[in-house]
């Protein structure tokens, strides 16, 4: 089969979260299996270009109609770990992804509707006819849409398209204009079993126009696929996603155990598997070393992650104090877009300075997150929602034990060490139902207890967690199920 993966991130070029290492590692799973698979993303100037092997150009003159214009490109190839990738670089005056940062300008709308449009006329004109299509979250949402409206037209008729919803409180919610930008018609598009917006009938909705216009519509997890159906999580899309139940299911992200191994990894101060377990303390011991904390008998509890209200922020800041006053050391890897969220967490950074048991890290940093993976005893992750999760995955495959909020893809892939409905061995972690500082703090308190006063228990937490295939060869067969289906 021919694959074309259309999407805003791909690790770990253009990475801000587990979308891009979704894109990367369906894709290379999509390409062992025998499939024939390429990437098209923007050519920010932000990129990990260190990241990119051989890029060049190919393509020097594409004109993507845009408005009532046409915005000259060009197009460059570079293989990202082995896949092959089309980066699209637009040299428009708006200066669509030379911005220094990935998301969060207020023209994002018009940045990802160009990028649509820029893709599929890239298509067109290189002659690509992919069997398959697949598109993700609303940034590609106007590309099953433009296919339907003109590009069939044009002669792609043979894709199909899959569409994957990594995240439904991001919806691309914008004004109709949009529309008449990338050339559809708003007269035809703006109702409500097309684009308009389910609450706002003045605002177009681009993720709903991927959810109608797709062959098949995926989501990251089974779990939050019916949270989204059922619950305010659907964020107005609800209704919509009931109307296309039929093509709707959820699909358990997995994980590239090529990038994340502890057997191989190349970021971490020792390698270890299962049979060479104590190995992973000497990842503790470097962890240590490198963030200025002092060598103690406690637990270090981690955090990686975005620092969004959607992973509990405020839970987190609680976390520091409570495990810190616990027995516990702390150490946080997270970044924020939101100039409060950050500003706070610097705040408290500065508070905890001289704690010779805390270190928070205010930044991304890829290669570090690989060694607090390593090196901590339990991954805290108290989540608001969560749409699928990669980091408590990663965790375990590092044999450390996530304690997690039960929601989403969290739900699907922690049992709890006390109360879940499975045998022993396959219990692998802590939940908690309660978004608040009480109910975070009864997984914490359960963890921590376990840690010392049965450490040979929790041992058998961590080998459990690294037992669990997370790998994408089971959710890779399910994209090819899909794919065969929408074909046919
Ligand atoms: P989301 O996509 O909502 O951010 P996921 O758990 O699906 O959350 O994916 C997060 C990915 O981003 C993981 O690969 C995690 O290691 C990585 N990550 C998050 N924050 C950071 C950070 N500050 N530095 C390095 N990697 C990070």
């Amino acid at each position: 089969m021919y694959v074309v993966m259309i999407a805003p991130e791909c690790a770990p070029v253009a990475k801000v979260g587990g979308l891009a290492d979704v894109v990367q590692g369906l894709s290379r799973e999509l390409m062992i299996r025998g499939n024939a698979v390429e990437v098209i993303l923007p050519k920010y100037d932000c990129m990990r270009y260190d990241r990119i092997w051989d890029l060049h150009k190919v393509f020097g003159d594409l004109w993507v109609p845009y408005h009532d214009m046409h915005f000259h490109c060009d197009v460059y190839f570079g293989f990202v770990e082995g896949l092959k990738c089309f980066f699209i670089e637009s040299h428009s005056f708006t200066n669509f992804f030379n911005r220094g940062i990935y998301y969060g300008h207020n023209d994002d709308p018009e940045r990802f509707a160009f990028f649509c449009r820029a893709a599929l006329e890239f298509m067109l004109k290189a002659n690509k006819h992919p069997d398959i299509i697949h598109c993700h979250d609303w940034q590609t949402g106007l590309v099953p849409v433009l296919l339907y409206d003109m590009y069939t037209h044009l002669g792609m008729t043979h894709p199909r398209v899959c569409y994957t919803l990594h995240n439904l409180k991001h919806q691309g919610v914008t004004g109709e204009y949009i529309l008449r930008q990338v050339g559809l018609n708003p007269a035809h598009y703006m109702t409500q079993e097309r684009l308009q917006d389910n609450f706002n009938h003045g605002a177009v909705n681009i993720m709903k126009g991927g959810i109608v216009y797709s062959n098949f519509v995926t989501t990251v997890s089974p779990h939050y696929s019916e949270e989204i159906k059922h619950t305010d999580l659907g964020y107005g899309l609800q209704h919509t996603l009931h109307e296309h139940g039929g093509k709707f299911g959820g699909v358990l992200n997995g994980l590239d155990y090529n990038a994340w191994n502890p057997e191989t990894d190349p970021y971490i101060a020792h390698r270890y598997s299962i049979n060479t377990l104590d190995d992973k303390y000497k990842n503790k011991e470097a962890l240590r070393q490198r963030l200025w904390l002092r060598h103690d008998y406690k637990p270090l509890v981690a955090v990686v992650s975005r620092l969004d209200h959607q992973k509990g922020v405020e839970l987190i800041r609680h976390a520091i104090s409570y495990s810190l006053a616990n027995g516990c050391q702390f150490v946080l890897l997270g970044s924020s877009p939101d100039p409060r969220i950050n500003h706070e967490y610097w705040q408290l950074k500065h508070s905890l300075n001289d704690n010779p048991d805390c270190h928070l890290e205010i930044s991304y940093h890829e290669e570090l997150a690989h060694l607090i993976y390593a090196g901590a005893d339990m991954i805290l992750i108290p989540s608001a929602f969560e749409p699928c999760g990669l980091t408590q995955m990663i965790a375990m495959k590092y044999g450390t034990v996530p304690v997690v909020r039960n929601t989403g893809g969290l739900t699907d892939t922690v049992f709890d060490a006390n109360y879940a409905h499975r045998p022993y061995h396959e219990r692998n972690g802590y939940l908690f139902n309660d978004f608040n500082y009480q109910g975070m703090e009864s997984a914490l308190h359960r963890a921590i207890g376990m840690w010392y006063s049965h450490p040979q228990h929790f041992r058998e937490l961590m080998i459990n967690g690294m037992r669990y295939d997370y790998s994408w060869n089971h959710p890779g067969g399910h994209y090819i199920n899909i794919y065969d289906y929408i074909k046919e």
